[in-house]
Parts: structure tokens; C-alpha cells; sequence
């Protein structure tokens, strides 16, 4: 009989993951009844021709593989954004595309830039890849960092608006940005339709600038995993090379492209976060936080110097979820996604009563 290996052995882990925290992703209940406002989902529902187009996935072609570039999806992206198909490389997610990006641009050591606090998923890849994270804090205003350009980093991510603080860089700060820099600019536009401008003319000018957005938030499809990276074609070719063979479902593809084709559905819904924003903005500061000017869909509420888990911890008990950091650079701060308005009054209600 062969000998076990004795059960604390793990030597066949790299150790740059043994010396890594894996990435905590905010709670996901299962059971029903919370108000969640803790991941940044959109509280209203996709187009209706996203339904339709899941259900007509349910037949036995299932038992045929997807189209490997996810096409038609594609095709609806590039009619969207004005781009060629060419120009875009769908994800399963664009955590997935950020994770292509690391594959293909950073050996172990390598660096990557990026200002903090920012979408904490860029150190997990950064660690995974065994290269080394320059982080950056951003200045009190939130302008754009010094250093980045010079960091000699192969990879600069630029998550714009910002999570979790929801302020934006402008566009010729980027541009400029990408002209002094050695290395790829990715600019992570998760949260792009809840602001009024976006880099993706930049993708045009530039060849070392990429523009990754998310069906997952605006268009109210986090459910179904779709990402889209819009760039530069040499880029997104060399991008291809290091995908998975099929990293999108039949289901997926349909979906997607069905949302891209009813876009005034997605911008109704965005209209209205952003009036709910607004609203949930003024009261919050009225309550004596320092909340910025937001451009996303959620938005950062601080009392400097002071924890805020016992008002996460309060609000959990009413079933009511936020986003609770629990690094020190943010403790003093909830981020709190925009809700219905009803949900935002019931939060408000809820934050005033534990304040007394
Ligand atoms: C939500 C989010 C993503 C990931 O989106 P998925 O498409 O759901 O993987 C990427 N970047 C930022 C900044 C996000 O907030």
C-alpha cells in the first residue's frame, strides 16, 4: 500500500498563494427578506428582452458548446459603443477580464500601479500573479495620485468612478496619464453609466489604454456574469490568446446581448439611481457624515476617526446589509449602494434611530 502523504503537506501550493488571503467578496445571502445594499447591485430589474432571451436558451442546443468569442455579443457591444468587433473581448464577468490583463502583461515581480483605497480584487490578482502592487494613496480630493506613470509598472489600473469612494479622474487627466506611462492602462468603468463621462475614446487614440465595463451593475445583470474589454485590437488579440476556450455560457451571450440592444431600459433605471443618490447623499451628510460627491451607484460615508462597525452591525440586525471595511484605511467608513428610494428611506430611518 502506498505511504498517505502526511495531511499538513501543501509544498505543491506556490507560495505566493500559501502567502495570500484569498478575496473576501461582500455577504451574499441566500434566504430573501434583507435590504442588500452591500454589493452594488442595481435594485431595479434588467429589460424585459433579457428574459426573453434567457428562455429561448432553454432548448437542447445547450448540449452544443457557445460560441467561443461570444459573437453576438460582441457584435451588440461594438453597435453600442461604436466600436468593431475586433475592438472587444467578452468576460465571464470583467473579474475575469482583469484577471486575463494579469495573465497576459505581468510575470512574477513585475509591478502594478494603482491609487488606494481602491476595488481591493486588484491586489488578490496581483498577489496571485506573484508581482508586486505599488499602491498610491489618493490625496484627500481624490485628484489623481503623483507616481503612477513613473512606477515602472507594467499594469496601471484606474478604477473611474472610483469604488468605493465614487469620484472620478477626468479624461484628459487619463489621457495624459497613458502618454507618460510605459505600461497598460486599464481603466476599470464598472460604474461608468452612473457618471457623465468615460474613457473609451481613448481606446481610439491611445495603444496602450483599455476600457473594461460590467453588465453586472447598470444593467441590472450581475447574475449572469458578463464583462466587456474594449480596446485597442492588437491589444484584445493578445488578450485572446489567454482566455478560456468557452468563458461564456449560451445563456450568458443571449442575455448580454439582448441588454446591450435595449439600452433606454438601462438608462431609465440609471436615472432614477441617480435621483435616489442625490437624496441618500444630502441626508447622509445631514447625519454628520462626509460622504463625496458620487458618481457611481453607491456612495462612501465617513465619520473620520471614528469605527463604523457598530452601525454596520446595528444595521445587520434590521436586516439591512452595507459594506463594512475592515482595513484600517477605511473602518471610519460604510459604503452603502443605492437602493429603491423605499429601501434608501428605510436605511435613513434606520441610521438616524441608531445614531440616538
Ligand atoms: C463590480 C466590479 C467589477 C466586477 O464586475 P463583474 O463583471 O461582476 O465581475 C469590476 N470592477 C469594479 C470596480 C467593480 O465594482
Amino acid at each position: 500500500m502506498a505511504k498517505a502523504r502526511p495531511p499538513d503537506t501543501l509544498d505543491f501550493i506556490r507560495p505566493a498563494v500559501r502567502a495570500m488571503d484569498g478575496y473576501v467578496p461582500g455577504e451574499q445571502p441566500q434566504d430573501g427578506g434583507w435590504i442588500k445594499l452591500n454589493t452594488n447591485e442595481n435594485p431595479y430589474p434588467p429589460s424585459p428582452r433579457v428574459r426573453e432571451a434567457i428562455r429561448g436558451c432553454a432548448t437542447d442546443d445547450v448540449r452544443l458548446y457557445p460560441d467561443p468569442m461570444a459573437n453576438p455579443l460582441r457584435d451588440a457591444a461594438a453597435a453600442r459603443y461604436d466600436l468593431t468587433r475586433e475592438h472587444i473581448l467578452a468576460g465571464n464577468g470583467s473579474d475575469e477580464l482583469l484577471a486575463m490583463v494579469l495573465r497576459a502583461c505581468v510575470d512574477a515581480g513585475d509591478r502594478v500601479a494603482y491609487p488606494t483605497p481602491t476595488y481591493s480584487v486588484y491586489d488578490t490578482l496581483v498577489a496571485i500573479a506573484g508581482a508586486s502592487a505599488v499602491r498610491l494613496p489618493w490625496p484627500q480630493d481624490y485628484s489623481l495620485p503623483a507616481g503612477l506613470a513613473e512606477s515602472g509598472a507594467r499594469v496601471i489600473f484606474l478604477c473611474n468612478p472610483n469604488a468605493p469612494s465614487g469620484t472620478v479622474v477626468g479624461v484628459d487627466l487619463l489621457r495624459g496619464l497613458s502618454e507618460q506611462a510605459a505600461g497598460l492602462l486599464v481603466v476599470d468603468e464598472a460604474y461608468v453609466d452612473f457618471a457623465d463621462d468615460s474613457a473609451l475614446r481613448l481606446v481610439r487614440e491611445r495603444p496602450n489604454v483599455i476600457v473594461l465595463r460590467t453588465l453586472s451593475k447598470s444593467f441590472s445583470l450581475a447574475g449572469m456574469r458578463i464583462g466587456l474589454a474594449l480596446g485597442p485590437p492588437p491589444v484584445i488579440a493578445e488578450l485572446r490568446k489567454v482566455k478560456d476556450s468557452y468563458n461564456l455560457s449560451r445563456v450568458s451571450i443571449a442575455a448580454g446581448a439582448a441588454a446591450l440592444a435595449d439600452y433606454d431600459a438601462m438608462r431609465e433605471h440609471v436615472q432614477r439611481v441617480c435621483a435616489t443618490r442625490a437624496r441618500l447623499t444630502e441626508q447622509l451628510r445631514a447625519l454628520g457624515y462626509e460622504v463625496p460627491s458620487s458618481r457611481a451607484n453607491f456612495v462612501l460615508a465617513r465619520r473620520r476617526g471614528r469605527d463604523q462597525r457598530a452601525v454596520y452591525e446595528a444595521l445587520k440586525q434590521r436586516r439591512i446589509l452595507v459594506r463594512y471595511f475592515a482595513t484600517p484605511e477605511l473602518a471610519d467608513a460604510l459604503r452603502i449602494s443605492v437602493g429603491t428610494d423605499e429601501e434608501i428611506d428605510t436605511l435613513l430611518a434606520a441610521m438616524a434611530d441608531i445614531a440616538r
